[in-house]
């Protein structure tokens, strides 16, 4: 078993970066690659808008110190899975298409062609070694931006149409039925129905609803469509705090999915698509907020990056932790933190903590909503990721690797003696789930939502 390392005395190591080396997995690339395709991925580097991609492709000082950041490299000794070298393959390429030296003797520079084998190589170490936390971005020496050279190695293969079709058919669902898990309209309404009558017999309230499609309402509320699908208590567990708060809100059957798997694709169009369709949703709703259901990605791809990816200033959007942190501090809902006795601790979500800046909020939950709130090993903006981000649970070619470097959460959360995981974020509570089958933890995993439901005091 791994131990957890909190970076305490990070090694500096000179990484080799000539040679190549086989990927793990072979599984893809049959045919042999297009001038066609090559020409399109390229277009990623020679068509720079900026200067941001040239400075970070051309910064790495190979001083290995990132290597020791990445529960890729932590749990297997692969150096082929430093996040320094996921850089220098696309380097490579940057050099041997876009530089004097690297077009004239491109072995002098380790400048790659791209042809099938780099190909190959960029779709196992981008796609499927990599789930994007950003934890190797803030340790790295110099500050070089690891994550967006993964993204904009990415989004070459997703322009040459090298997304795993596993992570593709992902984003398709959503592109073709409006949310990632093709469900149908009729029974999302069942669910929803469904959920409303259970919670109206629990709380023997017949006014305690689920709005659906009422515009003009204060809040429009998204879902992550795991939650009808499989989970649909957590609808449930954030209409009662919605309840108890006496919040003006509503659900859109037209558009409820927080999710943006396009932002793991790596390809914009589909990522603007999605992220217009929720930006009309609201128009169209006339709600004052959007609020982000607990979803890491999600709150990412819509919040930070969807205007970015439809030029325009989102409405005012916020996150479901960060109301209910206000619900509580303005005292529009009560909490009794005796109900929750057994030791729980909080797993952080990389977009939303690490790149999304929301730390605080999910702790003042849970000290309000629990007695024995610990916090793991490290945590915070310094947490490991579960292992499930950057796409690799819809990627089931990826599934033994990503249950591998699973091992540094589990020892993190069996340190803490938690009996109960709490996360802000369903994608996390996924990965959480099957590591606690793996590893046998024996704890149950939980949404904020769920925790803060269960302290409600009406
Ligand atoms: S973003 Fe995370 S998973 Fe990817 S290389 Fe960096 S530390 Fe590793
Ligand atoms: S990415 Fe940063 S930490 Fe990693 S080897 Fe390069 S300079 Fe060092």
């Amino acid at each position: 078993m791994v131990e957890a390392r909190g970076l305490k005395e990070p090694k500096v190591r000179i990484i080799m970066l000539r040679g190549r080396m086989e990927p793990q997995i072979n599984y893809f690339l049959m045919e042999k690659v297009s001038k066609e395709k090559i020409e399109a991925g390229l277009e990623v580097l020679q068509a720079l808008k900026d200067s941001k991609l040239i400075t970070q492709l051309n910064s790495c000082v190979h001083c290995g110190l990132c290597a020791d950041t990445c529960l890729y490299y932590l749990t297997t000794g692969d150096e082929r899975l430093i996040p320094a070298r996921k850089v220098d393959i696309v380097a490579s390429i940057y050099k041997r298409y876009c530089t004097f030296t690297g077009k004239i003797a491109p072995k002098l520079v380790n400048a790659r062609d791209l042809d099938d084998e780099t190909i190959r190589e960029m779709v196992d170490l981008l796609y499927g070694a990599c789930t994007m936390c950003g934890r190797c971005v803030k340790h790295c020496s110099i500050g070089v931006d690891i994550e967006y050279v993964i993204r904009a190695g990415r989004e070459m293969l997703a322009r040459m149409d090298y997304v795993p079709a596993s992570l593709q058919a992902t984003v398709n669902s959503a592109l073709e039925s409006g949310n990632n898990m093709a469900i149908s309209d009729e029974d999302f309404l069942d669910t929803i129905e469904w959920m409303e009558e259970e919670m109206q017999d629990e709380l023997d309230d017949t006014n305690a609803s689920i709005p659906i499609n009422q515009p003009g309402k204060d809040v429009l509320y998204t879902l992550n469509p795991r939650e009808p699908k499989f989970f649909p208590l957590s609808i449930a567990a954030m209409a009662k705090v919605f309840h108890a708060a006496g919040e003006s809100w509503t659900l859109s059957t037209n558009m409820y999915d927080v999710t943006n798997y396009a932002y793991f694709s790596g390809n914009p169009d589909h990522g603007r698509v999605i992220a217009q369709r929720m930006f009309d949703e609201m128009s169209k709703m006339e709600a004052k907020k959007l609020v982000l259901a607990e979803c890491g990605h999600g709150i990412r791809a819509n919040r930070w990056e969807g205007p970015n990816y439809i030029g325009e200033k989102f409405p005012e959007t916020i996150t479901s932790v960060e109301l209910i942190a206000d619900y509580i501090k303005g005292g529009r809902i009560k909490t009794d933190k005796n109900k929750t006795e057994a030791i729980v601790t909080l797993h952080d979500p990389c977009n939303l903590v690490r790149s999304g800046g929301i730390v605080n909020e999910q702790r003042y939950i849970l000290n309000h909503t629990v007695k024995n709130f610990v916090e793991m090993t490290p945590h915070g903006t310094d947490n490991f990721c579960c292992g499930g981000g950057g796409g690799q649970l819809a990627m089931s070619e990826y599934n033994e690797r990503r249950l591998k470097i699973a091992e540094i959460k589990a020892e993190q959360i069996r340190k803490t003696g938690a009996k109960i995981v709490a996360t802000p974020c369903h994608n996390c509570v996924d990965q959480l789930s099957q590591i606690n089958v793996t590893y046998k933890l024996n704890v149950q995993i939980k949404t904020i939502a769920e925790i803060v439901a269960d302290a409600l005091v009406f």
